[in-house]
């Protein structure tokens, strides 16, 4: 198994966010989540991502518990991810936010910040490096040098899928990549997730524009009200009258 949750919750006081789920990730796939609005989707990536701590149920990557292991760790491991709302710098240009979100999860310490030990400034050069190459293969290459905040939408989000595959992942949870983007830029989002998954990055997104999904998915998992209803491949899925019915509130 690559990446597999189970048994999964996590209680907000009287509130169960995400209920008993069992997930597994396939990999070298594009995995989506989908669900109404509150099912709990961002809740199972925090849990996932180390983001929040569950109530109860393990996560395992790679045969190894991972469970409540702090978010940075989790990092370290190869596990990346986006947020809902792209954290990002829109007064730095893409290169820069690309090399301090990369140099955030870098192993410098305090004492080689203010001497600025050679190990640091080898670090610099490296983190430099990768952030070049991962804006060429986001197709940024063209604004890197342009402020955040004068990208298009589009561009913005290609920034912070290239910020995500800065720590060289082996999966990234992207949480609605293409949320606010017109149909033509979430074609071009939809490539750019193929061309990760070709080159050997396991995809796994939260989405609502469910004809990209369902063209772009190996494999769906349904959420509601915190409970996974469903799980196959999209033409199950879009037959499956259980997910119908939560979907026309029938
Ligand atoms: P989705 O991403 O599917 O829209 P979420 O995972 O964001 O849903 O939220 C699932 C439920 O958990 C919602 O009812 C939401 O209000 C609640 N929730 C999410 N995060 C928290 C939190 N940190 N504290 C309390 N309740 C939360
Ligand atoms: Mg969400």
């Amino acid at each position: 198994m690559f990446l597999e949750t189970r048994n999964l919750t996590k209680r907000f006081g009287g509130l169960t966010a995400v209920n008993n789920v069992d997930f597994s990730i396939e990999q070298g796939k594009i995995n989506a989540i989908i669900g109404p609005n509150g099912a709990g989707k961002s809740t199972f990536f925090n849990l996932m991502s180390g983001f929040h701590s569950p109530s109860s149920g393990k996560v395992f990557f790679k045969g190894q518990d991972i469970t409540s292991l702090p978010s940075n760790k989790i990092a370290k491991l190869g596990i990346a991810r986006t947020f809902q709302t792209t954290n990002l710098f829109e007064q730095s240009t893409v290169l820069d936010n690309v090399i301090v979100g990369h140099r955030l999860r870098t192993k410098s310490t305090l004492i080689d910040a203010i001497f600025r030990t050679p190990r640091l400034k080898h670090e610099e050069e490296q983190c430099r490096e990768k952030a070049m190459e991962v804006i060429e293969f986001a197709g940024l290459k063209k604004v890197e040098d342009k402020l955040v905040g004068s990208l298009t939408q589009e561009e913005k989000k290609r920034t912070a899928f290239a910020l995500a595959l800065a720590t060289d992942p082996e999966i990234v949870f992207l949480d609605e990549p293409a949320a606010g983007v017109n149909p033509e830029e979430t074609e071009g989002l939809a490539e750019l997730m193929e061309k990760m998954v070709q080159n050997s990055i396991t995809v796994c997104l939260i989405e609502h524009k469910m004809r990209m999904i369902m063209k772009l998915a190996d494999k769906i998992m349904v959420l509601n009200y915190g409970e996974k209803i469903a799980e196959g491949t999209p033409e199950e899925i879009r037959n499956n009258p259980t997910v119908i019915k939560a979907y026309l509130g029938g």
